[in-house]
């Protein structure tokens, strides 16, 4: 089943979109059976769970932090992380940058924009968003890389709030990227909404229970 509905997305998506399989609570096997089929990008949003399949699973996969970032655990994926995509402070910015020197990496990230007026989304407002962005202090900074923006909608039915929120978020991340050369991600889009996402603009899709079914937590 695993396979087939990644092949059935992938077959459902422009080239350019890249699919990160979400398998957070799920089981080894449940990875294996999609990097089986070739697939080799996942994300989870804990860092103790993705350290733990990072260390028994094959070295060649790519992970995805999708999670909201607490700045005291960044040093346990410095490591090995490939993009960071829920970063919403400048605190975190900081220790991102000095966990990428200890590790002699540049690390990749996305910031958080909040496009939700839901009280419990995390994220950026725009204007504080793009402050960080064109700052001295973080050009200065040589160890992590901001490629772009990841957003999450309101989690409603009515697709108008979503698809206003999507393109909110296009906008913010078209005025950016037109001024910087390093922002060239826009991940937006889950299993309920992808399709408007990629519709809106998205380069970068997130999909968890469309693929690995219903989490029990
Ligand atoms: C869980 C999660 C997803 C995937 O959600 P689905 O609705 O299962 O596709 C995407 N992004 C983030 C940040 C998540 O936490």
């Amino acid at each position: 089943m695993i396979d087939e509905n990644i092949n059935k997305i992938r077959s459902d998506i422009p080239d350019y979109v890249e699919l990160i399989a979400i398998s957070k609570t799920k089981p080894n096997e449940d990875v294996m059976k999609a990097y089986e089929n070739g697939h080799r990008s996942f994300g989870e949003n804990k860092i103790q769970e993705m350290s733990r399949k990072f260390e028994e699973l094959p070295k060649d996969i790519i992970w995805h932090m999708v999670g909201h970032v607490q700045s005291n655990k960044i040093k346990y994926m410095a490591p090995y992380v490939n993009l960071i995509h829920g970063v919403d402070s400048f605190k975190s910015i900081k220790v991102i940058n000095k966990e990428g020197q200890k590790n002699n990496r540049i690390l990749n990230c996305l910031l958080q924009l909040k496009v939700s007026k839901e009280e419990s989304k995390f994220g950026l407002e725009a204007d504080a968003l793009k402050k960080i962005i064109f700052s001295n202090e973080y050009c200065e900074m040589e160890n992590i890389k901001i490629s772009g923006i990841m957003t999450m909608a309101t989690n409603t039915k009515n697709k108008d709030i979503i698809r206003n929120e999507f393109i909110y978020a296009k906008n913010i991340f078209d005025e950016i990227s037109a001024m910087d050369n390093n922002f060239e991600i826009l991940s937006m889009g889950m299993s309920n909404d992808y399709h408007l996402a990629i519709e809106c603009g998205s380069n970068m899709i997130r999909i968890g229970s469309l693929i690995f079914g219903d989490r029990n937590y």
